[in-house]
């Protein structure tokens, strides 16, 4: 049974109730546990648990150093093109507008990749937009083979593939590849998503169980807050992680925590979560799953990245770049959305030493593939 049945029965509004009637015995319970359980997990991102801010950032510092040591990998993303054949209201590459599109160019690829090697990273980050035209399995593989000799560690974020064209590049190096649902909420979703393969909320949810079969290394799975009401939309994603964690349990897991930055549609949030509310949402999710990497992007701005730092986030890019060409050349009208932390990598490295952590800029789950 799929994902999508799996929920079929699983409705929005009876979600919602539930976090929302969580009280503090509730929470406490949750913080109690061995191994907490998805209802405890609803307890901890629940409004009841926002007393206890505190006590879960001291757990999960406790947890993360336990599992991870004190450690933070480091990663950088390549877009290697912002053409995009789908519609979704929210972000500057959507088909609808009229901006400058680039596809990178094998040689201007390479140039990126010696750029980018030259900062100290091993691990990159592929994105493209969705496009199948511009940037279809081909143009992936000829630049995985590019790029292989300057990183230890290749992940991508495109266009949901089939699982042929998963097998094909974990050939070639593939390592984790990042697909968002953005919503779980099944009957908004095409409010958001208005034209291409991206508006099939089912089709969507199919890319995991494709990623699953071709037996992807680790698999990062996210909402887009300020869609929907996080609280409802991250339970849904915590069912996902321990559906997929059942049935592809020689996968590992990473769960993002991207919130709406300023972009090109001007699209503005519709449920705002605060600084302090992303803060608990990483603690209950640490609390809630030891070993689950939690990564944090260069959409967050510098002090509450700092602050994370030994509080349970595991993986964080720096350096970004959200425009095809950004390190080799510089042109930023291309961009996907603006960063709200511009240090240097190693500017980011040096935070991360001030915090007694270790900046790791090469994966060591690579050299077990
Ligand atoms: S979010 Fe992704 S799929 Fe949607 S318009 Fe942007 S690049 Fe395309």
């Amino acid at each position: 049974m799929d994902f999508i049945d799996h929920i079929k029965d699983i409705n929005w509004s009876d979600i919602a109730d539930k976090i929302y009637s969580k009280n503090s015995s509730d929470v406490e319970r949750a913080l109690a546990a061995d191994r907490p359980s998805v209802d405890d997990f609803m307890a901890l991102i629940s409004p009841a648990a926002s007393g206890y801010v505190e006590r879960m950032a001291v757990m999960s510092n406790r947890l993360t150093q336990k599992r991870f040591g004190k450690t933070v990998q480091l990663y950088v993303p390549l877009y290697l093109s912002n053409y995009c054949e789908n519609q979704c209201v929210y972000c500057g590459f959507n088909s609808g507008l009229k901006i400058p599109r680039k596809v990178l160019t094998i040689e201007e690829v390479k140039e990126e990749a010696i750029a980018i090697s030259k900062m100290g990273f091993k691990h990159i980050l592929l994105v493209t937009g969705e496009s199948s035209k511009k940037a279809d399995v081909d143009y992936l593989e000829e630049v995985f083979k590019t790029i292989k000799p300057y990183f230890s560690l290749i992940s991508i974020e495109v266009q949901p593939l089939s699982q042929n064209d998963y097998e094909r590049l974990l050939k070639v190096g593939l390592h984790t590849v990042y697909i968002y649902q953005e919503t779980y909420n099944s009957n908004t979703y095409s409010n958001y998503h208005l034209k291409g393969k991206k508006s099939s909320y089912s089709g969507r949810l199919d890319t995991y169980e494709k990623l699953g079969r071709a037996g992807v290394y680790k698999m990062g799975l996210g909402i887009l807050a300020g869609l929907e009401d996080w609280r409802v939309d991250t339970l849904f994603t915590a069912l996902h992680l321990r559906y997929l964690q059942k049935r592809y349990w020689r996968t590992k897991y990473s769960i993002s925590f991207p919130r709406l930055r300023p972009n090109a549609g001007g699209y503005e949030p519709s449920f705002v979560m605060t600084d302090k509310d992303l803060a608990q949402l990483i603690f209950a999710y640490r609390i809630f799953d030891n070993d689950v990497e939690l990564a944090l992007s260069t959409r967050e701005d510098r002090l509450f990245r700092d602050n994370m730092i030994n509080l349970g986030v595991t993986s964080m890019s720096a350096g970004s770049k959200t425009n095809p060409g950004g390190y080799a050349q510089d042109n930023d009208d291309l961009e996907q959305f603006s960063v709200n932390d511009d240090r240097t990598p190693v500017e980011v490295a040096e935070a991360i030493k001030d915090h007694g952590y270790e900046p790791v800029w090469k994966d060591w789950d690579s050299s077990l593939q």
